[in-house]
């Protein structure tokens, strides 16, 4: 059985450099003051485990918090009223959101200023997409599907407004997907005529991930795609690699139920190719070969 990696498999630089901040700074953390962790680091159990080891503890909400506390803020980012609920109890923030997704803060909370309208293309419940949309006052309009799409352009179609739009991506959508509903967009703000400025969001590592998913998918027998289950990037990949090639599963982690299901995929497979999500570590991935060279 050949087994072919894809060449950016493990994480990807925002989660790398969000995880050795952390493991850097906590790994060894002497102070008697309490760590907390807003959200997963990343959407990864096993990934979650170490973090857990190095005494950071997980919370959702800023309830726990007291003075000389630290939050960690993960990669996804978190919107600015966040950090200043924060500040405003004392705490310590630390802050290791990717700079991609600043990037992403700093473009709409500058065209927001500017009055535009803000739309966010990416799925609302995602908490990239909330800090996102709290870098903008809460106002934007958050679309994924083609019907939310096709209801947003006909509104602005039909509006009497005439506020210039401004539209981005959560980091980790489907480019194909986007263009799309870029394409919808423009063409009902100009039979509008509003002006729309687009800025291509999606970052870089996702484009090479989702590329290299076609391609893989394309040139081996069956797929194995490795990552969280809430992972939204995997999601992608997953969704990708099963509209190329029928044979493909999703494991978060090798398992009982995964190796099963590797051994029903792989039978009379010559070839297998391994992706996997930006919050995947290599020891994952270097896991599920080592089990495939048992086959
Ligand atoms: S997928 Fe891209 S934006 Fe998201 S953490 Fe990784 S490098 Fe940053």
């Amino acid at each position: 059985m050949k087994v072919n990696i894809a060449k950016n498999a493990g994480f990807c630089g925002g989660v790398k450099r969000a995880f050795m901040l952390v493991e850097k700074k906590f790994k060894n953390y002497k102070k008697k003051n309490p760590v907390f962790i807003l959200g997963s680091l990343v959407h990864n159990e096993n990934v979650m485990a170490v973090v857990e080891k190095w005494r950071i503890k997980k919370i959702k909400t800023l309830r726990s918090i007291k003075k000389s506390d630290t939050v960690i803020i993960t990669a996804h980012g978190v919107s600015k009223q966040r950090i200043k609920s924060i500040k405003e109890r004392e705490a310590i923030v630390f802050d290791t959101t990717c700079p991609n997704v600043s990037r992403v803060h700093r473009c709409v909370c500058g065209y927001a200023e500017k009055r535009f309208e803000i739309i966010i293309f990416g799925d609302k419940k995602h908490k990239e997409v909330m800090g996102i949309n709290g870098w903008c006052g809460k106002n934007a309009k958050i679309i994924v599907t083609k019907n939310e799409t096709k209801k947003l352009a006909r509104q602005i179609v039909n509006s009497k407004r005439q506020r210039p739009l401004l539209v981005v991506s959560q980091t980790t959508q489907n480019i194909a997907l986007f263009s799309e509903a870029v394409a919808a967009l423009k063409k009902a703000a100009h039979s509008a005529g509003r002006t729309i400025k687009i800025v291509d969001t999606i970052c870089r590592a996702t484009s090479l991930r989702q590329a290299e998913a076609s391609c893989i998918s394309m040139k081996n027998d069956a797929v194995i795609v490795i990552g969280g289950k809430k992972s939204a990037n995997t999601r992608q990949l997953w969704k990708i690699a099963r509209n190329i090639n029928k044979r493909v599963v999703w494991i978060d982690e090798l398992n009982d139920r995964a190796k099963k299901e590797i051994k029903y995929l792989l039978r009379e497979a010559d070839t297998v190719g391994i992706v996997s999500g930006a919050s995947t570590p290599k020891w994952d991935i270097d896991e599920t070969v080592a089990y495939l060279k048992t086959l």
